[in-house]
């Protein structure tokens, strides 16, 4: 929630900075050219919901490749309450709020991008191609639109483990599994999943425990190989996670007892953050991300999705990877069907 508040705050201030100079202007001069209400265009050649690392990099592409360009953004990415994002070239151990503002002061200076914050709330096909109405009830018409919306994390319901999420629990060894090299962590999972991460997450430590909250349910073979490597299988119904801020000291039980732990992988399942794609018609794979050929494009023409929302790959570097081929492939395909 810190983040978002001060990617709000940087907004603010801009739009003060605007308000300020609006102003400053004579009323004669800001009446005749409509500066402040010409604020936003209304029509677009691409919209780009999502204005995060996915949607800044595909808004640095086209904003450089000459398009008018809108992203509408509601500031709230997934990494929100990481304190350190890593594995990212340039910019590893830096906070996830730092990499995004950077990354707008690069994007914010090509002239024919615009912002909007808020969310974007209704999708519907027009005659221009598809409008988005946002939150403040404005409607805004493209030719095309990209989703860079992400997905959303359905944590489980374990009194403490919001808190811990990002910090000390964890979804991905490659983005944090180095600050826990070598200590004690969990798993918390079962079946084939916990199986999978264990195997992983043994790399990083050999100090490890899966937590399976009930009757675990490996195969021998598994169960065979789990203890070969060392690793625990604990079954008890987990209660809660005790932690100082969000860094995490015990898993604890239902019967009482207790566990030491510094981390906890805990992939959870997740929805999509935005659901106008899926109600403009476009499909999903069986994994729950939006289907997209190699140009980006769903199955609905028109409209692109690129990052999370699109791809197992999750990373900060593959969002910024995709939004600058997308920004290529699309820009390059308007360019040339209009020639
Ligand atoms: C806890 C955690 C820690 C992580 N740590 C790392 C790390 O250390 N290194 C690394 O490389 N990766 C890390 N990741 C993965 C990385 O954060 C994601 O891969 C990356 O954020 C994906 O970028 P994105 O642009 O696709 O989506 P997001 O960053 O999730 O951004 C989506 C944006 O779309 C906006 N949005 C959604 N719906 C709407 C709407 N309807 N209207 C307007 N705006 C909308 C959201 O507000 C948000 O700003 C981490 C992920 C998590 C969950």
């Amino acid at each position: 929630m810190k983040d978002s508040a001060l990617w709000h705050r940087r907004a603010f201030i801009k739009n003060m900075g605007y308000s300020l100079f609006a102003l400053a202007i004579p009323f004669s001069l800001t009446a005749n050219n409509n500066l402040y209400k010409m604020k936003y265009k209304k029509i677009y050649d691409i919209i780009i919901v999502g204005g995060s690392y996915s949607g800044l990099a595909a808004a640095m592409t086209l904003g450089r490749a000459l398009k008018k360009v809108l992203v509408i953004d509601s500031g709230m990415p997934c990494n929100r309450q990481t304190p350190f994002s890593h594995n990212f070239l340039t910019n590893d151990g830096k906070t996830p709020s730092q990499i995004r503002a950077t990354a707008y002061e690069q994007v914010r200076i090509y002239p024919s991008i615009e912002f909007f914050e808020g969310l974007a709330i209704k999708g519907t096909e027009s005659g221009l191609g598809f409008a988005i109405t946002v939150d403040s009830g404005e409607t805004f018409e493209a030719g095309k639109v990209i989703f860079a919306t992400g997905i959303s994390d359905m944590l489980p319901e374990v009194e403490g483990l919001s808190e811990c999420w990002g910090i000390s629990v964890i979804h991905c060894p490659y983005c944090h599994g180095y600050e826990y090299k070598h200590e004690k962590t969990g798993i918390l999972g079962n079946a084939d999943k916990a199986f999978e991460t264990a195997m992983l997450i043994s790399n990083w430590t050999n100090d490890l425990s899966i937590f399976t909250n009930g009757t675990a349910s490996f195969t021998p073979e598994q169960r065979d190989r789990l203890n070969k490597h060392g690793v625990n299988v604990i079954e008890k119904q987990v209660h809660k996670l005790e932690h100082t801020g969000g860094h995490l000291s015990r898993i604890i039980f239902t019967d009482g007892s207790g566990y030491s732990l510094k981390a906890l992988y805990a992939p959870p399942p997740f929805e999509q953050h935005c659901k106008i794609p899926m109600e403009l018609g476009c499909e999903m794979t069986e994994d729950g991300y939006i289907k997209t050929d190699s140009s980006f494009e769903t199955t609905k023409k028109g409209l692109y999705a690129i990052g999370d929302n699109a791809s197992k790959m999750r990373t900060v570097a593959n969002a910024v990877a995709m939004g600058t081929a997308a920004g290529m492939l699309i820009s390059k395909k308007m360019i040339v069907d209009a020639f």
